[in-house]
């Protein structure tokens, strides 16, 4: 639970992302998540599981290849 750059997330934290119980390792801005497809619940961060972070991540990075893409 220490050197977490994105954030620190406190022991019985659960995932934001509805349906999820899985505990949470991460907490990133939720705008940042939403954008991602995945529906996460909270208000300023949400709280991704280490399943749900790979998603994130990989999500992120895929959007960001279709909008060059998209608006090339
Ligand atoms: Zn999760």
């Amino acid at each position: 639970m220490v050197n977490d750059f994105l954030g620190k997330v406190g022991k019985g934290v659960n995932c934001s992302v509805s349906g999820c119980t899985n505990s949470a390792e991460r907490s990133i801005n939720r705008e940042a998540v939403a954008n991602s497809g995945l529906k996460v619940s909270g208000e300023r961060r949400a709280f991704l599981c280490h399943e749900h972070y790979k998603i994130w991540k990989k999500s992120t990075k895929k959007d960001r290849e279709l909008d060059r893409v998209r608006f090339k």
